[in-house]
């Protein structure tokens, strides 16, 4: 790497320490996962600002600010077995990766999935395991083996209401799920701690937006994933993350 892709780097931590995310772990994780690997060749000089930006498919790679509150609103240990829903570009599930034992994501994008996998082996990430399918309906069983109960879930698209029974339900018992919630525009990041069986402490962590969740294995009609950038800048015009540090609203475009 040279000298100004490290500053670049430094500045981005530093900039995270200032909003306040203070966990050691998780700033040292962000350092050294090259988010500018995981974004496409067109907005990868932007890659170590913070703020999101286009990944294919109309979806986006989180904000560094918010992938950072989220892994450490998790409270992580090198012995945890986490489930995340919406791999998206991967860049969240190799943060999670370097913090825990073994992660497990979902991506309703095959083809998002298909470039993440590439990632997670270039980047040697050995302890991921990525599935295609519908994260709302949790982990399924897989050759008669159930994976569930996570120690930790976090979920990278917004439940409109609330979190899906069947994420609730894998959660282990004093395991933490950090999922945002509400409809476009009015979300909100929340923090599950599950006290009982059936009981949830439930904690407020910011107002965000993410792309809602949404149902089922997406059909694979349309563009090529590089050339559907209008369908990520509608994302991302939605995104009050991107929005913040940025470009769209600076050019005047509400
Ligand atoms: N964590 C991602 C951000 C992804 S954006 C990253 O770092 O890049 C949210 C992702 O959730 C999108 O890729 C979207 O396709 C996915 N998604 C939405 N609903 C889903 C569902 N029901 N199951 C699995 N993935 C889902």
């Amino acid at each position: 790497m040279n000298t100004q892709g490290l500053n670049k780097r430094i500045r981005l931590i530093m900039e995270l320490r200032n909003k306040g995310v203070i966990d050691t772990k998780v700033l040292s994780a962000m350092e050294r996962v090259p988010r500018d690997e995981f974004v496409p060749a067109a907005v990868k000089d932007q890659a170590w600002e913070d703020m999101a930006l286009p990944i294919g498919r109309g979806q986006t790679i989180s904000q560094p600010f918010i992938v950072a509150s989220m892994t450490a609103a998790l409270d992580l240990s090198d012995r945890d077995k986490v489930l995340e829903i919406g791999t998206g570009c991967g860049y969240q599930t190799a943060i999670l990766a370097r913090l825990c034992r073994r992660v497990y994501s979902i991506e309703r994008h095959k083809i998002l999935l298909a470039r993440a996998e590439q990632m997670f082996e270039s980047l040697k990430l050995r302890n991921v395991t990525a599935i295609a399918g519908d994260g709302m309906k949790g982990w399924p069983t897989m050759h008669g083996i159930d994976q569930a109960p996570f120690d930790k879930i976090i979920c990278t698209a917004a439940a409109r209401e609330k979190p899906p029974q069947a994420l609730l339900s894998q959660l282990r018992v004093g395991g933490v799920m950090v999922i945002p919630v509400g409809p476009s525009g009015d979300q909100m990041l929340k923090r599950y701690h599950k006290d009982t069986v059936e009981s949830y402490s439930v904690r407020n962590l910011m107002p965000v937006r993410f792309v809602p969740l949404l149902p089922d294995i997406a059909s694979e009609s349309g563009a090529p994933v590089d050339d559907d950038d209008a369908e990520s800048e509608r994302a991302l015009r939605s995104t009050a993350e991107y929005g913040k540090a940025g470009r769209i609203l600076a050019e005047g475009v509400s």
